[in-house]
């Protein structure tokens, strides 16, 4: 371990390129199904997946489509004009034996994200997005002397979204490879599946004690946010040992070992000219007008920028948020954005909502235990809350039994009854009666003589208490601002 003296002599720098696979039917080039996480090996293949002779590659319109879409979830515009490129290297799993992708001219020049660490946002720019083809999967079976390949996934349509090199911790990282799944999910651009490989990084990492760039190695195929963080935490110490011994560090690619929590060696890095990239004479340009640029401008949704804009302007915190925008891409029947967006301007039933969604609905639909009521309609949900704001309005009602009505009413296999009968029914609407409540402070009273002695020495603290015993002997129906005020009369504060 490299103490944190050392550490900080060190200026670390990170560059992060990000796979992610287009959310089209078919393949890049051939009309061949996309879909390759349960297939039966080399199904989904036809003979431009294998490049045999006389097939021609024919552009996936959607998948361009789907590149304009990821342009603007980065915050600029695709190129008018972009070409492709092969880019040619020797692997069983290629059987062209070259990718096709963007080198010269890529779609996306520019963009940038903001995402934040500790609540301080910070700007990585991004260099290029890229549409490229990916390649088919080799795996070896251990204890045997032959390797197997599955073309499936040859062919399927990827971005490459490469950052400018402008990070500089682990946790900034990590907030940039999440910050990048949130908007390509938001634009509809990819599934992001991290499991199946929807979505993978592909780390460079560097340090340095002068203003020059030290050696970087690129530590490839990440597919969780952790990893992405641990692989920077493990090859920035690595680095810097290295680096501490005298040695130099070398210019390599390498890979993360989540068992072990290490990167490993897996070879020594190429320069560009090794993979002698030419233009592909059987691919026109992509020529994009401004027609269809603006034509698909004017159908993208509301991405997470604009969310935590209007999310804030409501006043709620940062964290509440965050996880709202997490929670919208849980469960694609069930809404929390929309629904909070259709009362934004009933400002404090908008907030409201919006803590409810955050403190018990979220938690509920996550809770693996409990099993949401399928009847319940988004239009349901958002009367649910309603009535249960306006009960709360008119003093009917707790905010603590109203956490209890709602989990009632979410985890009840019924449809959304009439709340207030429903709570009348349930024993949840708050007593409010002066002499009902008044009963039950004077036992509450009488009860607790060692509380009582304390609030009349002036220890306040001691009301809280006094004010649970009667909630605790009302079931929660009593109304504590109410108990409060008669337990102060009757002790004559
Ligand atoms: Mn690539």
């Amino acid at each position: 371990m490299v103490s944190p003296q050392i550490r900080s002599k060190y200026q670390v720098t990170i560059g992060i390129e990000c796979h992610v696979q287009l959310k089209t039917a078919t393949k890049l080039f051939a009309a061949v199904g996309n879909d390759a996480r349960e297939a039966e090996p080399n199904t989904l293949v036809s003979p431009i997946c294998f490049g045999l002779p006389g097939t021609l590659p024919v552009l996936n319109k959607e998948a361009v489509h789907l590149a304009i879409r990821a342009a603007f979830a980065l915050n600029t515009e695709p190129q008018r004009f972009s070409t492709f490129e092969r880019k040619h290297y020797f692997y069983p799993d290629l059987p062209m034996g070259y990718q096709i992708t963007q080198l010269h001219q890529p779609i996306v020049v520019g963009g940038f994200v903001e995402p934040e660490v500790d609540d301080q946002p910070f700007k990585v720019r991004i260099n290029r997005v890229q549409i490229e083809a990916d390649a088919g999967k080799s795996t070896h079976p251990t204890g045997k002397d032959y390797s197997l390949v599955d073309l499936n996934r040859a062919g399927t349509p990827l971005l490459e979204i490469v950052s400018e090199a402008d990070m500089h911790s682990a946790a900034e990282a990590k907030a940039y490879a999440h910050e990048l799944y949130l908007r390509m999910r938001y634009a509809d651009v990819s599934d992001c599946n991290l499991y199946y490989g929807n979505m993978r990084f592909d780390v460079n990492v560097s340090v340095s004690m002068t203003a020059v760039l030290g050696t970087r190695t690129e530590t490839k195929n990440i597919n969780s946010f952790r990893a992405v963080e641990k692989t920077v935490e493990y090859e920035v110490s690595r680095q810097i040992e290295v680096l501490e011994k005298g040695e130099k560090v070398s210019q390599e690619t390498r890979g993360w070992d989540d068992a072990k929590q290490r990167t490993f060696k897996q070879r020594t890095k190429e320069d560009a000219e090794d993979y002698r990239y030419m233009p592909d004479p059987d691919l026109p340009p992509i020529e994009l007008t401004n027609a269809q640029i603006e034509a698909i401008k004017s159908e993208m949704p509301v991405l997470p920028d604009e969310w935590r804009h209007r999310l804030q302007s409501l006043g709620l915190d940062k964290a509440a948020m965050e996880l709202l925008l997490e929670a919208e891409l849980d469960d694609a029947e069930v809404y929390y954005l929309a629904l909070i967006e259709e009362v934004i301007l009933e400002k404090e039933f908008a907030k409201q909502l919006a803590n409810w969604f955050v403190n018990i609905e979220v938690p509920l639909r996550r809770d693996d235990s409990l099993t949401p009521n399928a009847a319940i309609t988004n239009q349901g949900r958002l009367a649910l809350y309603r009535a249960t704001a306006e009960l709360i309005g008119a003093d009917k009602l707790s905010s603590s039994n109203a956490k209890t009505l709602i989990t009632k009413v979410l985890t009840t296999d019924k449809q959304v009854p009439v709340i207030e009968d429903y709570a009348k029914q349930h024993n949840l609407i708050q007593e409010s009666n002066v002499s009902a409540v008044e009963a039950i402070t004077k036992n509450v009273i009488a009860e607790n003589p060692k509380a009582v002695e304390d609030v009349k020495n002036g220890e306040m603290k001691a009301i809280g208490f006094l004010v649970g015993q009667v909630m605790k002997h009302s079931q929660g129906r009593a109304n504590p601002q109410l108990a409060q005020t008669l337990i102060k009369q009757q002790l004559g504060l």
